[in-house]
């Protein structure tokens, strides 16, 4: 499905998100002009200097004046304050839409400020790397990943036809679901992982200077996977951890008590326990390969990392 060409189409905040919808929407010819906003003078210029917007400004408001379609690509956390300060900027018709990590507090954060006319249709696409700011995006983030789109009641069909039309042309696989539904199946695919990575990486950390050297040296065997993950923008995560944290804690709890399970396995030697919980953990690996979400090679999208996306 090949999408309309916007107008204008306006992006709050120029990270890795931000940038990669920049360089998509000029792509695909998806826009007569791209403005930008983003909070620093730093991102603003690069922003300009590599292209994937058309103008800059130094406010959001501004950036947002008279477009068409709005992307809010700011951290999570940063949603409310901005969507403040663009409310009076937004023309009858427009779309106002963002990327945030978590649907349910961003909904929340942003919906009071949605002034009658616009239509507000909240979504995540599901592409990332581990990396961030206005350097870090590409054309190609989104091909092949699934975007989410988390309508809320009363949503203008014809809106949300065209921002699915708009992700589509994009790259994205573009699926519908409810926030609270979004939150509780993010949490588990992606925001137990990081916070796993996190703590895993954080007890290396914690460790004696020899032992650090010796996990750097031999890290192949496991232990640079996680610091991927580990190595993810600390703002966002911290944004995302408080956004989702009750499904995410709901999580956080059936995963340790997995992990005293497992715990017991190895003190007791039950070995079938183990080799059993290890054969079915195979299978899940099997399902997202099919499902074209990983390569069969097991490198962990390290070769793969810019066809795949990374994080997220
Ligand atoms: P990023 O690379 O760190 O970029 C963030 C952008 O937002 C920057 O342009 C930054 O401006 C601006 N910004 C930061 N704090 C702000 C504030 N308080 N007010 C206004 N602007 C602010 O982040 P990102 O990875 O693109 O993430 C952006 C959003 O996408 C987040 O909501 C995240 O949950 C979501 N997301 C991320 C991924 C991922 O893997 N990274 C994937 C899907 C969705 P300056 O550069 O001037 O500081």
């Amino acid at each position: 499905m090949s999408s309309e060409i916007f107008d204008r189409v306006a992006i709050i905040g120029l990270g890795l998100i931000g940038s990669s919808i920049g360089h998509a929407i000029k792509r695909a010819g998806l826009a007569h002009h791209i403005a930008g906003y983003a909070r620093t003078e730093k991102t603003r210029k690069k922003a300009l200097e590599i292209g994937f917007v058309d103008t800059v400004y130094e406010t959001a408001a501004q950036a947002a004046e008279g477009a068409d379609l709005i992307l809010v690509c700011v951290p999570v956390g940063a949603c409310g304050s901005v969507s403040r300060e663009i409310a009076g900027s937004l023309k009858p018709g427009a779309i106002l839409t963002d990327v945030g990590s978590a649907k349910e507090a961003v909904i929340r954060a942003m919906r009071p400020h949605v002034p009658e006319g616009v239509h507000f249709i909240p979504g995540h696409p599901i592409a990332g790397t581990e990396n961030s700011g206005p350097e870090s995006g590409f054309a190609t983030l989104f091909d092949g990943r699934w975007c989410i789109l988390t309508p809320v009641a009363g949503t203008n069909p014809e809106a949300l036809q065209r921002l699915t039309n708009f992700w589509e042309s994009c790259g994205s696989m573009v699926d519908q679901m409810s926030a609270d539904h979004h939150d509780q199946v993010l949490a588990i695919t992606s925001h137990l992982p990081h916070l796993i990575a996190y703590n895993i990486v954080g007890t290396v950390a914690d460790l004696e200077e020899d032992s650090k050297s010796e996990v750097a040296k031999f890290s192949a065997g496991g232990f640079r996977d996680f610091t991927r993950l580990a190595a993810s923008d600390p703002i966002m995560w911290r944004d995302v951890c408080i956004a989702n944290r009750e499904a995410l804690l709901e999580m956080l709890g059936r995963f340790t008590e997995d992990l005293s399970a497992l715990q017991r396995y190895i003190r007791r030697g039950d070995a079938e326990k183990l080799q059993a919980l290890f054969t079915r953990t195979r299978d899940m690996r099997r399902k997202i390969v099919e499902a074209g979400q990983e390569t069969p090679e097991v490198d962990f999208g390290r070769h793969a990392a810019d066809d795949l996306g990374g994080p997220e």
